[in-house]
């Protein structure tokens, strides 16, 4: 193999490094160069306490954990190198009414991918691990294939499994540069040798992939964070054999020693940024930061209070090292907007655990194109270019650290670093009492405090789903269906697409046909080569050679890079996002074309404007694009005015829909109007592993013509669907399911929910879940387990609500 040439260059020779260089070599890539500036594991890893825990916040993250547990019980007897892999099971204590309840979610939402995670009583939790103090301890949960290892052993170990299939691993390498040639990685630059040409860069450089992200101008939002522990002596009572343990109720976790000693750390609420605006320092390798015995006081209390034998026990040494967080806890990974230009960092204090998922997706990104997860919560295209701002990230991180261990509830928001993107009605908004969300640094009306109409209030969805809910949510849900309502969709991502090839361009990366007359809207789906649906959108054709795509707040920058991956050298097409320039009005209900004609003179009638189609009008003084599409299931527009003048058509819009009973209206209702009609929403019902035809999208899909995973669809056409994506409807109406929920058929777990809610017009409480053919049919019973409770629930045809579309067409 020369050494001017690489397939792939890897930065960082920490565990996430040697990870991807495994699982590359695994699949079949042999040139693999993995470059480290000092010696293997002289970042982060070294010093990290070498828990394994596979259960975490998404479906995915949680499979990506449990394949490192099948991993790091293989891993010695293949390289010979052992990661002193102990499998001795967790315990999760619960403390309090509320962590039971949030431990049986969680187990009940793992036995629908088969974690073995059970809940069991104190007592069993005692005579696993016998020194906790059981007083105000209600129970655990119990998963155990959790284990921990040696952190410098494993990632020696994947390191040596990656060099026997002919990996190369340079140490004492630094890299300084990284070239990029039309759009794209070209080579690597050295301090200590030549460069290398490659087409691929892994920046695996954890809590320095700041750094290395800025030699191609890529931001990689990590914050370093101090982060500590402390081993004790031994132990009267400890075995190396015990589960490690969690009290998130006290913020602490421990391990066993292999000598008889505990390892205890946690996560204080007064979280220590480190280096946070410049990055580390260069030479900051194989090195810890001064013990804070006065930030881990705290914990230590917590810790004591738990076990009380460590009260007495004699302190070997503290561990303060710093580690790479993010702004919202999870993983950064995938390609960047440089092309070949990859991410794998900001592991959050989970890469030892997370090693394993993370080299196996990665090397499946890097080799297939696309991961076979799906990682979007991951996705380094979450984050916008508000990222940048080295000081949002760190308040948004802060956050995420101090509040580790707290309870969610569900659709609670965050806090930290808001208001940040407000649009141009922000403040008329605020005067309606709107009770403001955030999406992708966007501030929402999720409702407003002024529906508030407490004949609601039977409605509200027990337990916790009912803590952030309000009766301004039905209400306006009720005045979507009955009169009309306003919604600022302002953060709407958009993205123009122009050009001589534009339209082939679209034709080829869309699975409908989007070659209509100018002035069509047409609902697509992207897809990747297996079929899986990489992006969810309408595009509507504004001219012979321009169309405009329109797709979710959050998934802006994750559906621009993914379109703008799919060009071609001779593709004369240009993109851009517009969404800061324009605003966007959702205007529906039956009385919204009456709403729409007293401050238009165009003809809107159903003739002259059918739907999904968009015209340009004048409303009051303002020209904007009248696009006739709904998420809501009701007849209306989405009208799309420059944010200059999107304040005028506000008041204008407010003015006209007074006599007619408007009501200004937030995403929280969006989402219950959506279900009762059966829309999708990406991200949770559809995902890049699920395909159109799978979700009941096959409508929306064009085999007539040639398209980016129509091979796929054919095939699984062929072959015949094993699950599809159905409605069911809860027994109970305010037994609302939030998404993950395990579905039961016959006493066992056949599904889960992918998402979930009450319909308000309908009076149910109404879920999505995958099923299989034999239990898809109309009227098979199932079960949901809400919190705990089995709660009835029937398959139904959707949509729910007006399934002939009547009142779409208005
Ligand atoms: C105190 C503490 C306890 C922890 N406990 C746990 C735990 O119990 N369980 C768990 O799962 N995780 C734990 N972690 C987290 C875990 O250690 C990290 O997530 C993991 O080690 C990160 O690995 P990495 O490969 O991403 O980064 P690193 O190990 O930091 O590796 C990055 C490497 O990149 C190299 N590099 C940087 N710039 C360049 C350049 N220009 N050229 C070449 N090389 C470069 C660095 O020298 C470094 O070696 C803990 C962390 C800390 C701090």
């Amino acid at each position: 193999m020369a050494d001017d040439r690489a397939r792939v260059v890897i930065v960082g020779g920490g565990v996430a490094g040697a990870s991807i260089a495994y699982h590359l070599a695994e699949l079949g890539w042999s040139d693999v160069v993995l470059v480290e500036r000092s010696e293997l594991t002289s970042g982060s890893t070294f010093h990290s306490a070498g828990l394994v825990g596979q259960l975490r916040s998404s479906v995915s993250l949680t499979k990506m954990m449990m394949y490192g547990v099948e991993l790091y019980r293989r891993l010695g007897p293949e390289t010979g190198i052992d990661p002193s892999w102990h499998e001795v099971g967790s315990l999760r204590l619960a403390s309090s009414r509320e962590r039971i309840e949030e431990l049986q979610r969680l187990a009940g939402w793992g036995q629908t991918f088969d974690l073995p995670l059970r809940i069991v009583s104190t007592e069993e939790a005692l005579e696993l691990w016998p020194l906790f103090d059981p007083e105000g301890v209600e129970g655990a949960a119990y998963l155990p294939t959790d284990g921990y290892l040696d952190p410098t052993n494993l990632t020696i170990a994947l390191a040596e499994g990656a060099k026997l299939r002919d990996a190369r691993v340079w140490t004492d390498t630094r890299v300084t540069g990284i070239e990029v040639e039309g759009g794209r990685v070209a080579r690597v630059r050295f301090a200590e040798r030549d460069p290398v040409e490659t087409d691929v860069v892994v920046n695996a450089a954890g809590m320095y992939a700041n750094q290395v992200g800025a030699l191609v101008g890529v931001e990689v939002p990590v914050v370093p964070f101090a982060h500590q522990y402390l081993l004790t002596k031994p132990i009267e009572g400890v075995r190396a054999e015990m589960p490690t343990i969690r009290d998130p109720d006290r913020l602490v976790y421990f391990r066993p020693e292999a000598g008889g000693g505990l390892v205890a750390g946690g996560y204080e609420r007064n979280p220590a940024p480190w280096n946070w605006e410049q990055g580390p320092p260069s030479d900051f390798n194989h090195r810890l930061l001064d013990e804070d015995w006065e930030r881990f006081e705290p914990l230590a209390d917590g810790a004591s209070s738990l076990v009380p034998a460590m009260q007495q026990a004699e302190i070997v040494r503290m561990i303060n090292g710093p580690e790479a967080f993010t702004p919202d806890g999870e993983f950064i990974l995938g390609e960047s907007t440089v092309r070949g230009f990859f991410v794998a960092t900001g592991f959050c204090a989970h890469g030892i655990a997370g090693a394993g998922g993370v080299g196996r997706v990665m090397a499946e990104w890097i080799v297939q194109g696309e991961p076979e997860l799906d990682v979007w919560k991951m996705d380094i295209r979450r984050f916008g270019p508000h990222y940048r701002a080295r000081g949002y990230a760190l308040a948004r991180a802060v956050e995420i650290y101090a509040t580790y261990y707290d309870i969610h509830y569900p659709n609670e928001e965050r806090q930290a670093g808001r208001p940040l993107k407000t649009g141009p009605t922000y403040e008329r908004l605020q005067a309606l009492g709107a009770a403001f969300g955030e999406k992708a640094g966007w501030e929402r009306p999720n409702w407003f405090e002024q529906n508030t109409d407490e004949r609601f209030e039977h409605l509200r969805p027990r337990g916790w789903a009912g803590q952030h809910w309000s009766t301004a949510i039905a209400a306006e849900h009720v005045a979507t269906r009955e009169r009309a309502a306003l919604f600022d969709e302002s953060s709407f991502a958009k993205i123009d697409v122009w050009g001589v090839d534009a339209c082939a361009f679209l034709q080829r990366i869309c699975a409908n046909d989007v070659d209509r007359r100018a002035g069509t809207i047409v609902y697509t789906q992207l897809l990747n080569a297996r079929g899986g649906i990489e992006c969810d959108v309408t595009v509507t054709r504004l001219g012979t050679d321009r169309f405009r795509i329109i797709t979710g707040t959050a998934f802006g920058t994750h559906d621009l890079v993914w379109i703008t991956k799919q060009l071609g050298p001779a593709d004369d097409v240009q993109i851009r996002d517009v969404t800061g320039s324009l605003a966007c009005f959702g205007l529906w209900g039956p009385s919204a074309r009456t709403i729409l004609e007293q401050v238009t003179s165009g003809d809107v009638s159903d003739a002259a404007f059918p739907y999904m189609t968009a015209q340009q009008i004048v409303a009051g003084d303002v020209p904007c694009l009248a696009a006739r599409v709904t998420y809501v299931g009701e007849l209306g527009w989405e009208l799309y005015p420059r944010v200059e003048l999107a304040r005028s058509l506000w008041d204008e819009l407010t003015a006209a829909g007074e006599g007619y009973g408007l009501m200004p209206a937030g995403y929280r209702a969006i989402d219950s109007l959506r279900l009762e009609k059966g829309y999708r929403a990406w991200g949770s019902d559809i995902t890049p592993e699920d395909t159109p035809l799978e979700a009941g999208l096959g409508f929306a899909v064009d085999m007539r013509k040639d398209f980016v995973g129509r091979d796929a669809l054919e095939r699984l056409q062929e072959a015949g669907l094993s699950r599809r994506l159905r409605c069911l409807v809860l027994a109970e109406a305010r037994a609302m399911c939030l998404g993950n929920e395990p579905v039961f058929a016959n006493g066992l777990v056949v599904s889960r929910v992918t998402s979930g809610g009450i319909g308000h017009t309908l009076g149910v409480s109404i879920a999505f879940a995958y099923l299989p053919p034999e239990l898809s049919d109309a009227g098979t019973s199932l079960a949901v387990e809400v919190f705990g409770d089995r709660v009835d629930a029937s398959v139904a045809d959707d949509p729910l609500y007006d399934p002939t579309g009547e009142r779409v067409r208005g």
